[in-house]
């Protein structure tokens, strides 16, 4: 932006509207400079398959599910990670922005939290996008990083901090030292394979269909990544494979970890294949510190044991995992002006 611009607004008194937006998989999360989170969605759109409109986004979207006509669809434009359509990416930016903004002529400048598999035309799209939607300054962080600094690791230190963040779509693990990633992993095994899995695991062995939504109520009920000191049960109803009929059954805890071993299997390889590559001096950082999960998959039962165990490296479960990337973003937004170290984990700065 340039002094010109910056004198007119001074001039005019036109206020600054910090925004940081963690634009997840599964949840898009919006904060406001001195308000904090004020938005709260899933990251879903509705369109009408025949012309392709988007016909709602976030919350409605998601309402709309399975009350709608077969015109309507709908889509999780990030659900692994990458970009799948761009004019919904952006219908959903416009929502989220506008949603998160009350005052209509304020300079608003936005960082967004994006997957870290994104790709260099993907993340100039966002920002594309997210200035078609308001923005007028637009910039971007990736998202372990972002939730690293919401987790409160001490970033721009000169040693090694480590995040595994386990989202809906995708299992980001970054070793982060001087403000910028060292190593980094990006993995589409998190919470909605999980769910798959769940669901897969019902029809082979009780050959009851059920849906993705029943299936994650019966991991967020009594999923674990590691035996529970009391294990527990949770009844799932659906569609039975034979007869057709509705029915129920009731799944165990173990039954729920049989069927999500792949899984964790692979979010804990994740974890140490990024281990197994990094720098040495940055690894005894890493034993002495400890690993953080973010996400929402950082919620379940046992999984900073399981991953404990598996690397025999302390494990901590960031406070809040859900809204640690967006306050990330929120603390980037906040301080970038007194810090300008900071800087450097933004990935791009806006086209202006
Ligand atoms: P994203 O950043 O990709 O949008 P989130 O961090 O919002 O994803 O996490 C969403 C995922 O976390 C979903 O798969 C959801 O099922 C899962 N999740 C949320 N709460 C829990 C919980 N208590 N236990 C296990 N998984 C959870
Ligand atoms: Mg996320």
């Amino acid at each position: 932006m340039n002094l010109l611009r910056r004198a007119v607004r001074t001039l005019t008194g036109q206020v600054t509207e910090d925004l940081g937006i963690d634009l997840g998989t599964a949840n898009t999360l919006v904060y406001v400079q001195g308000k904090g989170i004020v938005l709260r969605e899933p990251s879903v759109v509705a369109v009408d398959t025949e012309t392709g409109a988007v016909l709602a986004v976030g919350e409605d979207a998601k309402r709309m599910l399975g009350r709608t006509p077969s015109t309507i669809k709908a889509i999780r434009p990030l659900k692994d990670g990458v970009i799948a359509d761009y004019d919904q990416t952006e219908a959903m930016l416009r929502h989220f922005i506008k949603g998160g903004t009350k005052r209509r002529f304020a300079w608003k400048r936005v960082v967004v939290g994006i997957p870290s598999g994104i790709t260099e035309v993907e993340r100039r799209a966002v920002i594309e996008a997210s200035r078609r939607a308001g923005a007028n300054e637009a910039y971007i962080i990736e998202e372990p990083m972002a939730a690293a600094i919401g987790a409160g690791l001490p970033i721009t230190d000169a040693t090694g901090s480590m995040v595994v963040d386990i989202g809906g779509g995708t299992t980001e693990v970054a070793i982060i030292s001087l403000a910028g990633i060292v190593n980094a992993k990006s993995i589409r095994v998190a919470g909605d394979e999980i769910d798959e899995a769940i669901a897969n695991y019902v029809r082979r062995s009780y050959n009851l269909f059920v849906g993705d939504r029943t299936a994650e109520r019966a991991k967020l009920e009594i999923g674990s990544a590691y035996p529970l000191e009391q294990e527990l049960t949770f009844e799932v109803r659906g569609r039975d494979l034979v007869s057709g009929l509705p029915r129920a059954a009731l799944l165990s805890s173990e039954d729920l970890r049989l069927a999500i071993q792949e899984q964790l299997t692979a979010i804990v390889e994740a974890v140490k294949l990024t281990l197994e590559t990094a720098p040495p001096e940055l690894s005894a950082d890493i034993i002495h510190r400890g690993i953080y999960l973010a996400g929402g998959g950082a919620l379940l039962r046992g999984l900073d044991r399981l991953i404990q165990e598996e690397t025999g490296i302390p494990v901590y479960i960031a406070n809040d995992p859900l809204s640690c990337v967006v306050i990330g973003t929120g603390r980037v937004m906040e301080e970038i002006r007194s810090n300008p170290r900071l800087r450097k984990v933004l990935v791009q700065a806006s086209l202006d």
